[in-house]
C-alpha cells in the first residue's frame, strides 16, 4: 500500500494506547468512564456502568452475552484528548477474568493501576502488575477513593513498594482525606489544586507554590494545620524519597503516584494531562528473528492477542482482536497470516467504543483492529503485509489456577469432543493437561468463565456434551522430567502432564507446596508467569 510517511508519523505518534489494571471495586470503571468523558466520547458518566459483569451471577453468562450483543463491546475505547489518540483496552475481571485479561496486556505500551485507598494493594493487582512488569512498559498508579477516609497515604506508598517490588514517585499528596478532603499538593507541578476550588480558591482549581514550594502571600490554607501537616510531609517525601527519572518511568522501575477520586472526579483531568504526556507512543516490537518492527514501517503488520466467540448465536462468528505493530489498516487490504503463510483480504474490520461498534476505515500502529473470523485465526498469530514475512514472540502462557476434570457425556462422539477440545486449546481459550499415567483430561484456567465458555462452546459449536468435574484451585509448578520421581505423586501433589508432555506438579495448597520443596530440596519447581 502507499502510505505517506510523515503522516504515518504524525499519527502513531499520537497514539496512547494503554490498559487500567485493578482488583475488582477499585474503581477501574468510574475513572474509565470520567476520562471518556474528559475526552468527549461520552456525555455522562453511568454509560459504561451498567453495562458490567461485576452485576451479574456467572451463571447469566450467556444471558449477559446476548444482552450485551458480546462481552467486548467495551473491549477497545479511543477518544481524542488533546493532540493524543487515546485507546483504552479493557481488562475484564470479575467473572469475566481469564486468560485474556492477561494477554491484553501484551498489546498495551503503558499501564493504568488503580488502587483503593482502602484496601491497598490486591490479589488481582498484584498478579496483573506482574505482567506488565515483565514486559517492562511504564505504569502509573492512580490511589483512588481519596474523597473517602483510607488507609494513611504513606503506608500505602510503602506497601506498593514493597509488595510489588518497584520504586514510587508520588507526583501529588493529599491535604486531608474524606470529608475533611481540601485538595491535593501538586510536587511535581508545584502547585495546589483544591477538591472545592469556590471554597477554597475563589473559584480557580489551581494555585501555584513560589520557588520554597509554599504559598506566597495571604491565603486562608495557611492557617489550616492540614497545611502545614502536608508541608512536612512534602518536605520529608523530598528529602527520603526517591528522585524522579523520566528514564526510570519510561523503563517501568519508577511509578509516578497520584492521588484523586474517580467517583467525583477530583484529579482524575491533572492525572490524565500528565500520564498522558508520559506514556509512550507505541513502540518498536521484536519479532521471532529478533528483527526489529518499526511502528512507522510503511507495511503493516500485527498480531492477534484475545479472540472472543459468540458474536452472534446463530454463527461460529469470533472476534480476533489485532494490535497494529507497524504501518496502516485499510479495509480491502491484502495480509499473510505468518502461521499457514495463507493470503487474507481484510474485509470486515469491527472496532469498539464504548457503546457503538463502528467500521473501521483507518487505523494505524498503536491501535487495536477486531476482525471477524470464521475460524482461520489462532492467538498469537501474526498477520502482515508485504513480501517479508514477519512472525512475532509467541505470546506467553500463564499458570492456570483452577482446574476441572473433563469427560464427554457421550462416549459415542470421541471424535467431535477430542476435535473441539484440541481446536479451543489451540486457539488458548484453556490449558489442557492430562494425568500423567492414565491420561485423563483436566482444563486449567485463571478464572472461571474460561470453563464456562468452554463447556457452552463444546456444545453449540462442537456438538459435545461434556462432564466436567471441579478439582478446584491448584498450584502448578512445572519440573524438570530428568528429576522426576513417580513417587512424588499423591493426593496432595498430583502429577500430570501439560499439552507438550512436560511434568508438571497441581498442588493442592501453598502447605503441600512447601511441605513438597522441604521432602526434594533439590527439585527445582517452575511457574510460568
Ligand atoms: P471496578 O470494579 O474497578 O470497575 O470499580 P467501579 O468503578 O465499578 O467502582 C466500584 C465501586 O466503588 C462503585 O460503587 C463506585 O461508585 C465506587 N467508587 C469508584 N471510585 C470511587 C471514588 O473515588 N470514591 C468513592 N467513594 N467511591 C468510588
Amino acid at each position: 500500500m502507499k502510505v505517506d510517511q510523515q503522516l504515518l508519523k504524525n499519527e502513531v505518534n499520537q497514539r496512547r494506547t494503554f490498559a487500567i489494571i485493578s482488583h475488582p471495586d477499585a474503581g477501574k470503571t468510574t475513572i474509565t468512564e470520567q476520562m471518556l468523558k474528559l475526552g468527549g466520547a461520552i456525555r455522562q458518566a453511568g454509560t459504561v456502568k451498567g453495562r458490567k459483569t461485576g452485576k451479574f451471577a456467572t451463571s447469566d453468562w450467556m444471558e449477559v452475552e446476548k444482552q450485551r450483543g458480546i462481552s467486548v463491546t467495551s473491549s477497545v475505547m479511543h477518544f481524542n484528548y488533546e493532540d493524543k489518540h487515546v485507546n483504552i483496552l479493557d481488562t475484564p475481571g470479575h467473572e469475566d477474568f481469564s486468560e485474556d485479561t492477561y494477554r491484553t496486556l501484551m498489546a498495551v505500551d503503558s499501564g493504568v493501576m488503580v488502587v483503593d485507598t482502602a484496601n491497598g494493594i490486591e490479589a488481582q493487582t498484584e498478579k496483573l502488575f506482574k505482567v506488565c512488569r515483565m514486559r517492562g512498559i511504564p505504569i502509573f498508579t492512580f490511589m483512588n477513593k481519596l474523597d473517602r477516609d483510607g488507609r494513611e497515604p504513606i503506608d500505602l506508598v510503602e506497601e506498593l513498594e514493597e509488595v510489588l517490588e518497584i520504586d514510587a514517585y508520588p507526583m501529588n499528596w493529599p491535604i486531608g482525606t474524606g470529608r475533611s478532603l481540601i485538595g491535593v499538593y501538586d510536587i511535581y507541578h508545584n502547585r495546589i489544586e483544591f477538591n472545592d476550588p469556590d471554597e477554597w480558591n475563589n473559584g480557580e482549581t489551581y494555585l501555584p507554590l513560589n520557588e520554597q514550594g509554599e504559598i506566597e502571600g495571604e491565603h486562608r490554607l495557611k492557617e489550616d494545620r492540614l497545611y502545614e501537616q502536608v508541608l512536612e510531609e512534602v518536605e520529608l517525601l523530598k528529602i527520603a524519597g526517591n528522585e524522579f527519572s523520566k528514564e526510570a518511568i519510561a523503563a517501568g522501575e519508577l511509578t509516578p503516584v497520584f492521588f484523586g477520586s474517580a467517583l467525583t472526579g477530583f484529579g482524575v483531568e491533572s492525572f490524565l494531562k500528565t500520564f498522558l504526556g508520559f506514556a509512550p507512543e507505541p513502540s518498536t516490537t521484536i519479532d521471532q528473528e529478533e528483527l526489529a518492527v518499526e511502528p512507522t514501517d510503511e507495511n503493516f503488520s500485527g498480531f492477534i492477542f484475545k479472540i472472543q466467540a459468540n458474536m452472534d448465536p446463530k454463527h461460529r462468528d469470533r472476534i480476533a482482536f489485532v494490535r497494529i505493530c507497524s504501518g496502516q489498516f485499510e479495509p480491502g487490504m491484502s495480509v499473510t497470516l505468518s502461521r499457514t503463510d495463507r493470503d487474507f483480504r481484510l474485509n470486515n474490520s469491527t472496532q469498539f467504543m464504548a457503546e457503538d461498534r463502528e467500521i473501521v476505515k483507518h487505523a494505524v500502529a498503536g491501535d487495536i483492529i477486531g476482525l471477524y473470523d470464521t475460524g482461520n485465526f489462532q492467538i498469537g498469530d501474526t498477520i502482515y503485509e508485504g513480501k517479508d514475512q514477519v512472525t512475532f514472540k509467541e505470546l506467553p502462557q500463564f499458570t492456570p489456577e483452577i482446574f476441572m476434570k473433563v469427560e464427554p457425556k457421550n462416549v459415542m462422539k470421541q471424535k467431535s469432543y477430542h476435535k473441539g477440545i484440541q481446536q479451543l486449546v489451540q486457539e488458548g481459550a484453556i490449558q489442557l493437561y492430562k494425568t500423567y499415567h492414565t491420561e485423563e483430561y483436566i482444563l486449567g484456567a485463571v478464572g472461571q468463565l474460561q470453563f464456562e465458555v468452554f463447556e457452552h462452546r463444546m456444545n453449540k459449536e462442537y456438538n459435545s456434551e461434556v462432564v466436567m468435574k471441579p478439582l478446584g484451585n491448584k498450584i502448578a509448578r512445572w519440573i524438570n522430567p530428568d528429576q522426576l520421581d513417580e513417587n512424588m505423586s499423591s493426593n496432595r501433589s498430583l502429577l500430570a502432564k501439560d499439552r507438550y508432555d512436560q511434568p508438571v506438579i497441581l498442588f493442592e495448597s501453598d502447605f503441600a507446596l512447601r511441605w513438597f520443596s522441604d521432602k526434594y530440596p533439590e527439585v527445582e519447581l517452575y511457574s510460568l508467569l
